[in-house]
């Protein structure tokens, strides 16, 4: 009897060893990008933050002041996959909203190889296929043997779908013409029960707003990313799963509105009032620190044109087409070339190669013509070709970027860098934009919460790069694998 109670005394302490040798991680990862943020919003509408939302991230959580967006262009589909791959765009491949992808212009997510499933429109026919590489949620489904969840929800597609990974078990977005959140056959060939669910309850509301410029937009999907928890049973169990979530709504208004406007204003109250509804669930349902959330943005915002003339402050506009037509006839009448820009995206321009080709023009001689002509725009600090970034002593901290930003099978060769302040769009414009290398689209904030996160702030200067690799060093999973930032150190 007694040899047996030694037995079983050795077992026991065998069991428990075995429990505490068990990876300390938590139960669930929750990402929080909010489209067109700019880091100084945290300050901005400081006073306006409510004790138990956003207030409660800045004051029990970890900020990281100054965490930069080290690439161009900042545009939407490349932050979000940036802040879940852990790498820029030359090597993720996402390398704007819109991409040359073999000779086509097609959206970052667009897929005709997969249909729609909830809406008879193509708005479902998306899928993460034109990203090149893992994730942080495809490492964390790989490191435990794809028993890890991981759900991205959005009201946009591809910030539902590219934040997400390859692996996920599924990615949500926004269909206004159902009205409902749908997917697609890449992941699933009907949609889950929970989501129906959800649209037949939310219809009412769905019907009366438009959710994407409206403050219901930033809570429908505060909804649905709760509703996930639950449908998906996410954070219920000691494998750790992964819920992205993304606001856009905050872009949209940003947009139309301005960075400095009665409305984006009204959308940041409603995200606070929807921040602390979403902490409080998670505390419930997941329990108190056993959660790790972080929050960030895709890209900041510039302030608009008009606001920051009436204040004397260095600003401008630039038009792409107007300069397309002029470079065009210049390039028409010096080497007989018919339209030797073939398209652009965003800042960055395409030359039509068979043309020059056709014409046995000297190709680089066209270049430096086509630089030549732009550059002496005032508006206009630098062109830089791609293929050659590094010739002309333009400074590193602008041409690095626009390298990292460069994955010639779905670039053009040329990139124009605005002067300080100038943005593409127009001067009678009432929003703002982005896409630029400066502070007020590349700052971004991020703060981490929960789950073995102290409270603090560091002002050393991070990456977005680094908040992949940050939560994989936490989680003792790999990084993702083009994953070229740092784990960040709390302090
Ligand atoms: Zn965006």
């Amino acid at each position: 009897m007694k040899k047996f109670a030694l037995l079983l005394l050795a077992l026991l302490g065998m069991a428990s060893s075995h429990a505490q040798s068990a990876i300390d991680r938590p139960r669930l990862v929750v990402g929080i990008v909010v489209d067109q943020m700019r880091w100084d919003y945290l300050y901005t509408y400081n006073q306006m933050w409510r004790s138990d939302g956003m207030r409660r991230l800045l004051r029990e959580g970890y900020s990281c002041a100054n965490t930069i967006i080290d690439y161009v262009p900042t545009f939407t589909a490349c932050g979000h996959s940036c802040v879940y791959t852990g790498t820029t765009p030359a090597f993720n491949g996402i390398v704007g909203n819109t991409m040359m992808v073999h000779g086509k212009a097609v959206a970052s997510v667009q897929d005709s190889k997969v249909k729609s499933v909830g809406t008879t429109t193509k708005v479902g026919q998306a899928s993460p296929r034109n990203l090149l590489v893992t994730t942080l949620g495809d490492e964390l489904r790989l490191a435990t043997n794809m028993k890890a969840r991981v759900v991205g929800v959005s009201l946009k597609d591809r910030a539902a779908i590219l934040p997400a990974g390859h692996a996920a078990n599924g990615a949500y977005w926004y269909d206004s013409k159902v009205p409902g959140f749908v997917t697609s056959t890449y992941y699933c060939d009907r949609l889950p029960q929970w989501v129906e669910q959800f649209n037949k309850r939310n219809k009412r509301t769905m019907t009366d707003y438009d959710l994407w410029n409206n403050r219901n937009g930033v809570t429908m999907t505060i909804d649905m990313a709760l509703a996930a928890i639950d449908g998906e049973r996410l954070g219920q169990d000691e494998v750790p799963d992964l819920l992205a979530i993304s606001i856009s709504t905050t872009d949209y208004v940003g947009h139309t509105w301005s960075t400095r406007s009665l409305q984006l204003d009204s959308i940041y109250d409603q995200l606070d009032i929807d921040m602390a509804r979403l902490l409080n669930s998670l505390d419930q349902k997941v329990g108190k620190g056993n959660y790790l959330l972080f929050l960030t943005a895709d890209h900041g915002a510039t302030h608009n044109y008009k606001y920051m003339s009436e204040h004397h402050l260095p600003t401008g506009t630039m038009g792409n087409t107007s300069f397309e037509k002029k470079v065009n006839e210049e390039v028409k009448r010096r080497f007989g070339i018919d339209k030797v820009i073939k398209a652009h995206m965003g800042y960055n321009w395409f030359l039509d190669n068979e043309a020059i080709a056709a014409a046995r023009a000297d190709r680089e001689a066209v270049k430096r013509t086509i630089i030549e002509l732009v550059e002496s725009d005032d508006c206009i600090s630098w062109v830089i070709d791609c293929e050659h970034p590094y010739d002309r002593g333009i400074p590193r901290e602008v041409v690095d970027r626009v390298v990292k930003g460069y994955y010639p099978k779905r670039c053009g060769e040329l990139y124009v860098i605005p002067v300080t302040g100038v943005y593409s769009g127009s001067h009678s414009g009432k929003g703002s934009t982005h896409g630029t290398w400066n502070q007020s689209d590349s700052h971004i904030p991020l703060l981490f919460y929960g789950w073995h996160v102290p409270h603090g702030e560091r002002i050393e200067r991070n990456g977005m790069v680094d908040i992949a690799p940050t939560i994989a060093a936490m989680l003792h999973i790999q990084a993702p694998d083009a994953c070229i930032g740092q784990p960040i150190p709390f302090k």
